[in-house]
This record gives C-alpha cells, sequence and structure tokens, in this order.
C-alpha cells in the first residue's frame, strides 16, 4: 500500500466515525419550501448500493471514499406538491470535488465525450448557427455553465461566435482551454454582467444542490433576450410511480444526480425565478429567422417543437 492510500485510508476512518460530515441534509422541497415525505431510504452500507457502487466507480475507487459514507442514508424525498424528488444527503463541496475530480474515471468519461461529438458535430454546429442566427452583430458570446469537455462548444464555426465555459473539475478545464475556449473562473463571475447571448446547462441541474442560486446567477450573466437551453434527466416515470425505483444510473442515481424533475416541476421551478418559456409561436419565428439566414435543421425543428411541449430540455428567453 502506498503513502498517499494509507493516508486516505486515515483520513477517511477518521471521518467515519463522524458519520454524516461529509453531507448536507435537506429536508424541506427545494422548490416551494414545504415539507416532502421519504419514498425510498436504504442506508450507505446496504448491498444493493454497495454492489451499484463496486461496479459503477470500480472496486478500488469506492474503497477509497467507502467510509465516508459509513453511519449515512441513502433517502429521497418528494414534494407531491411540486413533482419532485430530491436526495435528502447530498455531498458537501469537499466530497463533491473528490467524487467528479479523483473518482469517476476521467479517461472513460473523455472517451465517451468524444464518441458522442463525432456523432453530433453536425447537429451541434446546427444549433450553435441557430443561435448565431437569432442575434445581430458579430460578437455573439455562448456560455457553457457545466461544460464537461467542451465538445459542444467546439462543434460551431471559429471566429461566429465567442465560447466560454464554466466548469468545475481540473482536469476537464485543462482540457478545453487547449481547444481555445475561455474558462470562466467563478470568482470573476462580476466580470460577465449582461454579457451572453446564449446560456446553455446540459445535464447539470440534476448534479446541483442549490440550483436556485443558480438560476438566479444566469439571470445576471444574461443579456437581454439571451436564449437559455436547460435538459435534465426526464424523473417522470418515477415521480409517477416510486414503486419503480432502483439502484442504478438514472434520474435519482446515489450521490450524483441530486435532484429528480419531472417537466412540470422544473417549469414550476423555473417560473417561481422569473424565467418565461419560448413559446410555441416564438419556435416558429425563430426558425423561420434562421431559414432566412441559411440555416436548415429540420431535426432541430421538429425536436424544438416536441421540447416545447413534453420534455425535460426547455428553451427560455431572458428578457
Ligand atoms: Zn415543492
Amino acid at each position: 500500500m502506498s503513502l498517499t492510500q494509507t493516508m486516505i485510508l486515515n483520513y477517511t476512518s477518521q471521518v467515519d466515525q463522524i458519520g454524516m460530515k461529509d453531507f448536507y441534509k435537506t429536508l424541506n422541497c427545494k422548490i416551494c419550501n414545504k415539507k416532502g415525505n421519504i419514498i425510498f431510504q436504504k442506508n450507505y452500507d446496504d448491498r444493493d448500493l454497495t454492489k451499484f457502487f463496486e461496479t459503477y466507480y470500480g472496486l478500488k475507487k469506492y474503497k477509497f471514499f467507502k467510509n465516508r459514507l459509513k453511519n449515512v442514508c441513502y433517502s429521497l424525498i418528494k414534494c407531491e406538491n411540486c413533482k419532485f424528488i430530491w436526495q435528502k444527503n447530498s455531498p458537501k463541496e469537499k466530497l463533491s470535488f473528490d467524487l467528479y475530480d479523483k473518482i469517476i474515471d476521467k479517461n472513460e468519461s473523455l472517451i465517451k465525450s468524444k464518441k458522442k461529438f463525432s456523432l453530433r458535430k453536425h447537429k451541434n454546429k446546427c444549433e450553435i448557427d441557430f443561435v448565431i442566427n437569432q442575434f445581430q452583430g458579430n460578437q455573439i458570446n455562448f456560455l457553457d455553465f457545466g461544460a464537461g469537455w467542451g465538445h459542444w462548444l467546439n462543434s460551431g464555426e471559429n471566429r461566429k461566435y465567442y465560447p466560454y465555459a464554466l466548469e468545475m473539475s481540473k482536469y476537464r478545464q485543462k482540457y478545453i482551454s487547449k481547444l481555445g475556449i475561455d474558462i470562466i473562473d467563478y470568482k470573476n463571475l462580476g466580470k460577465y454582467k449582461n454579457f451572453f447571448h446564449f446560456i446553455r446547462m446540459d445535464q447539470v441541474v440534476e448534479h446541483v444542490d442549490e440550483f436556485r442560486d443558480i438560476f438566479i446567477l444566469i439571470k445576471k450573466l444574461a443579456k437581454k433576450d439571451c436564449i437559455f437551453y436547460l435538459s435534465v434527466p426526464d424523473g417522470e416515470d418515477i415521480i409517477k410511480d416510486t414503486s419503480k425505483i432502483r439502484i442504478e444510473k438514472g434520474a435519482v442515481q446515489p450521490l450524483e444526480h441530486l435532484n429528480c424533475f419531472s417537466r412540470y416541476s422544473l417549469l414550476k421551478a423555473l417560473r417561481l425565478e422569473g424565467f418565461k418559456k419560448i413559446s410555441f409561436f416564438e419556435i416558429l419565428v425563430m426558425h423561420i429567422k434562421n431559414l432566412f439566414k441559411g440555416g436548415v435543421s429540420v431535426s432541430l425543428f421538429l425536436r424544438d417543437i416536441k421540447d416545447c411541449f413534453y420534455s425535460t430540455s426547455i428553451k427560455f428567453r431572458i428578457r
């Protein structure tokens, strides 16, 4: 056993005596603030959970953080009012950082992202052109909030837009910088007030404990008429029928997916912060504008129409 491994094990064994040291507890609904009902509960050392972690993170990596989960429960709470589910115990910053920057396999994640990118490059480019075509002038600023490996931002033609990324993971930041994308420091966000024409948050909000603070921040960063694209996993199925909850990679994945939205709860959360969904009529107008500027994408058009009525991937316009 290496010295670092011994240090990590010592550290984790100190933590296990304290139990909830690495977790926050949220009992009230993050949307309406009313008390929710516990709908699922298992201790983190339950075999179902340990089996999931061993498979998902790998046995070796799981051993390094398993003691930090001692005496902690994986509990899901539901607000009937909002049709929303959240994990009662959410990892604090340090555990979260370790999870995303040290425990999750970076190489595997990069390979997955590259594969997705090669399949979707054309589709992503159409999405980027569509946004550019909605605005006048040539300084169109894009922000990918939780940019991952930066592949989406990197799909468009250079010089037509300015890509900026917010990303927590240091490894991913390094990779993104090499692509020529500007990394924004959380501490310097004040510099970007009323700055962005387009803000994207794809599969991010389900991971973030205090998502309302992020929505408030987005309004500050957005220029007038900014398009805000928000996408989260659709948890409608298990919100409707909680007997379908399983310990697996999915809408209520232990430790990672802290919030599970239905379309109803997502729209409600945004409406309470003053966001307005783009209407069907506006979608039509935007696509006509795109068409006049030479951008044709039937699949994007069909997707926008579907998203306008059914999904948990929604476009908002910030006025
Ligand atoms: Zn609620």
